[in-house]
């Protein structure tokens, strides 16, 4: 039986826009039986690095902020810091990037903050009790809020496979410990030709791990001690600490989808997904740059169930054909794996199946287009 995915395609008319086909949506997945009168509603997004234009465009969040107002809640547009240095690493800048990208109050119609807060500190522990992780740590006004809509340009990722909405709730709503915690085992570590010994890391660091090297005069971080807060990857002046990107992808597949299991707790009921099919680029919106699309854009879908909701969408990119000029090169076939044919050592499939057995959703869906 499964789930049902909704789907809008992209033919519209001027009583049927495409602002009008995401207002269906929501009412498709009944978004009345999850936001209510005074809910504050977190509408999880991700605004795009410096230099990508391939994020969500902001007038298609407009209609969303209407539908909540519309049933008396409290709408906010939100999304948290990322882990490495670049232009969304602390509120300020998160926010300015926001701001140059068109996300703003004239535009959406509701606020925009940074969920976990200046430095991106403000996390809570949420229990899970699952395989690798027994609490994760998630952006503190996600764990606040009383219902959340994930909004998600579905596209192609460099460590997944692909990135919808699973991603957006597993990685997007992880404070930075929790996005360390995903992607590494082990500390961050010190550029040694970088660092100048200012000690400021020191400073920063809560679980007193670093010292400067009495030889050296450079920073040494103790890998007992560290407890993978991230904070010193970003205090750093000189851009000298870095991340070990060394979790294994199926491992790393495995953690984000713990993530995502923690990030909805205690209001499964009460999410709702949108993936935007558009604009297929074959990586993340955290690049600086976004190549040219691997399908033409194929619509916009929606569930209730994120699981069945990536589901469905990786299934249509598949079965398109592939766009030429594009890097699948001659690989064009409707029918052709696109996310393999770009990564070929990642198994896509695994985020999904894991997802599944911890409960996220179900594999098997109903697509229904209105
Ligand atoms: S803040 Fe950076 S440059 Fe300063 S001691 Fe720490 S690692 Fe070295
Ligand atoms: S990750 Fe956090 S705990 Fe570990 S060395 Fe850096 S600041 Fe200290």
């Amino acid at each position: 039986m499964g789930a049902t995915v909704y789907m809008a395609d992209l033919r519209t008319t001027h009583k049927h826009n495409l602002f009008a086909k995401i207002e269906r949506l929501l009412e498709a997945m009944g978004l009345e039986n999850g936001v209510e009168s005074g809910f504050l509603t977190a509408i999880k997004l991700h605004f795009g690095e410096e230099g990508n234009a391939s994020f969500i465009r902001p007038i298609f969040v407009r209609p969303v902020v209407e539908a909540v107002r519309k049933l008396e809640g409290r709408p906010f547009v939100t999304d948290t810091n990322t882990l490495y240095v670049g232009s969304r690493s602390d509120a300020p800048s998160h926010l300015e990037t926001a701001m140059r990208h068109g996300f703003n109050f004239p535009v959406l119609g509701a606020p925009v903050l940074i969920a976990d807060g200046l430095k991106g500190r403000s996390v809570r522990s949420v229990a899970v009790g699952l395989k690798h992780f027994q609490e994760v740590k998630i952006a503190a006004e996600i764990c606040s809020a009383d219902a959340m809509i994930v909004l998600t340009h579905f596209k192609g990722h460099e460590l997944t496979g692909f990135g919808g909405a699973l991603k957006n709730l597993g990685m997007g709503c992880a404070g930075r410990e929790g996005k360390l915690a995903q992607h590494s085992n082990i500390s961050p570590k010190v550029v040694r030709k970088r660092c100048v010994g200012c000690g400021h890391c020191l400073e920063w660091c809560p679980a007193g791990a670093i010292h400067i090297d009495a030889e050296s005069g450079r920073a040494v971080i103790d890998n007992q001690v560290c407890v993978g807060c991230g904070e010193c990857i970003v205090v750093c002046p000189q851009k000298a600490v870095n991340i070990r990107w060394n979790e294994s992808v199926p491992v790393f597949q495995e953690k984000m989808m713990e993530y995502a299991y923690g990030a909805c707790r205690g209001k499964r009921e009460r999410c709702f997904f949108i993936n935007f099919v558009l604009q297929v680029s074959p990586a993340c919106d955290c690049y600086g740059h976004n190549d040219m699309p691997v399908v033409a854009d194929l619509g916009i879908l929606a569930a209730t169930d994120p699981v069945a909701l990536d589901q469905a969408c990786c299934d249509l990119v598949v079965a398109a054909p592939g766009m030429p000029g594009s890097v699948l090169g001659d690989r064009l076939a409707p029918g052709v794996d696109k996310f393999a044919a770009v990564y070929p050592e990642i198994e896509w499939r695994s985020q999904l199946a894991y997802a599944e057995e911890i409960g996220l959703g179900s594999r098997e869906y109903q697509l229904e287009k209105l």
